[in-house]
């Protein structure tokens, strides 16, 4: 077994250029083709970009904001705004539109909430939509709107697909501040008549490349012309194709726009590759499973089977893992999570749709198991690892 180390951190700002190469690789599912160049980690070893700090121009004590929520701010544990909480939580405040480029990890899921949060408890929003493309991803907002509202009487209601229906309609009914949802349920509620997207004066659309990939963007525009023509609209994704720029346009009216794009995606990550040499891969993850050090790890492959074959003979060996894919349903997903974010399991066996947007600390290792098809793909898995300021590492099997 070779292995080929690199590492490197990506310095914070705009524009995030460096991996606008394949863009276009996010078009529907089917139309994906595999783009991503393993070589790409090789030939950048030993390159190793200066990690600048960012200094924010805010504290959080600066804003606007309701004092209960500046509280509830500190008691999530976060001291100072990431780069973009810096600059889009006054543009929300004051009510403008904004496109943010950026990615899991940046924390831009508080970027958009606190602003929002405090714009519906003093009265100048009534009802707000927040639109995600996994159900893991809106649990994850909801859990963090819950933590942010703390004290402040929210009301939200969560929308997802594999939950039951009629408990969503029944909270629906109470005509909830905040309603958070997927795609595919929210126009399932729209149908039934039980949600009014006109009713709307916030809509933020979270993860856009990732909704359009997953097929929802009839849904997404469908949606969009439903929508009040006087709204707040706040519109954030990895990657901004051209059917992801399409749909932003018929979206956003002058926004703000930032870009934090290659931030946090790879930053504190170790990468390296594994040459198999032709040893079965099975065999190369139980050795690394067995090594010391390897505690929390997310393994990643290509399809739902082939997770599952490798999930069912790490156990049958003995080892704690379990697998996260579409053919699990919402509880067995669910399970599976929490069981590995309170570390009763070693490994997550996940594909790629069913890993979108998760948010487990201490992840210690990415493990990409089979390529992924695309370098977005690559950041969003590796984006698993290293986050708020710990080093983590990933590794690459390539034959
Ligand atoms: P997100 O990009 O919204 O998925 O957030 C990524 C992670 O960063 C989450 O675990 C957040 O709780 C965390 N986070 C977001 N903002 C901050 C902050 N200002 N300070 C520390 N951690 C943060």
């Amino acid at each position: 077994m070779y292995r080929s180390k690199r590492s490197f951190s990506h310095t914070h700002g705009h524009g995030g250029g460096r991996y606008r190469g394949n863009q276009r690789s996010s078009f529907g599912r089917q139309q994906r083709q595999a783009t991503f160049n393993p070589t790409f980690l090789v030939e950048k070893a030993g390159v190793k970009l200066v990690k600048t700090e960012y200094l924010a121009t805010h504290r959080f004590d600066d804003f606007a904001i309701l004092e209960q929520l500046k509280k509830n701010v500190l008691a999530r544990g976060y001291t100072k705004p990431t780069p973009i909480q810096d600059q889009v939580i006054e543009p929300i405040l004051g009510g403008r539109d904004v496109v943010g480029v950026a990615n899991t990890g940046t924390g831009k899921t508080a970027a958009f909430l606190i602003p929002l949060i405090h714009r519906v408890t003093i009265g100048a929003l009534a009802r707000v939509l927040i639109v995600t493309p996994t159900r893991e991803l809106a649990m994850q907002v909801r859990d963090e709107l819950t933590a942010f509202g703390n004290g402040l009487g929210l009301s939200s209601a969560l929308c997802i697909g594999g939950a039951k229906i009629q408990r969503q309609i029944e909270g629906l009914t109470l005509g909830p501040q905040f309603v958070i949802g997927t795609p595919g349920r929210l126009k399932d509620l729209e149908k039934r008549r039980r949600l009014d997207f006109s009713d709307f004066g916030a809509v933020v659309l979270d993860e856009v490349d990732r909704m359009l990939d997953m097929g929802f963007i009839r849904d997404v525009r469908g949606m969009i012309k439903r929508l009040p023509s006087k709204r707040q609209s706040l519109f954030f994704s990895a990657t901004i194709p051209d059917n992801v720029r399409e749909v932003m346009q018929s979206f956003l009216t002058d926004p703000v726009a930032i870009s934090v794009q290659s931030a946090a995606a790879a930053e504190n990550v170790d990468q390296e590759i594994i040459r198999i040499n032709g040893k079965p891969k099975l065999e190369v993850l139980h050795d690394l499973l067995k090594t010391e050090g390897f505690e929390k790890v997310l393994v990643f492959g290509r399809t739902k089977w082939g997770m599952e074959k490798v999930m069912r003979e790490l156990a049958r060996r003995g080892l704690r893992v379990a697998a996260i894919h579409g053919n699990k349903s919402q509880n067995q997903r669910q399970r599976a999570l929490s069981e590995f974010r309170d570390n009763k399991i070693q490994a997550l066996l996940a594909t790629d749709v069913a890993s979108r947007g998760l948010d487990i600390d201490n992840v210690t290792h990415v493990i990409n198991y089979d390529l992924p098809a695309t370098y977005e793909d690559y950041i969003h898995r590796v984006g698993r690892t290293g986050r708020a300021d710990k080093v983590g590492k990933a590794l690459t099997f390539i034959e």
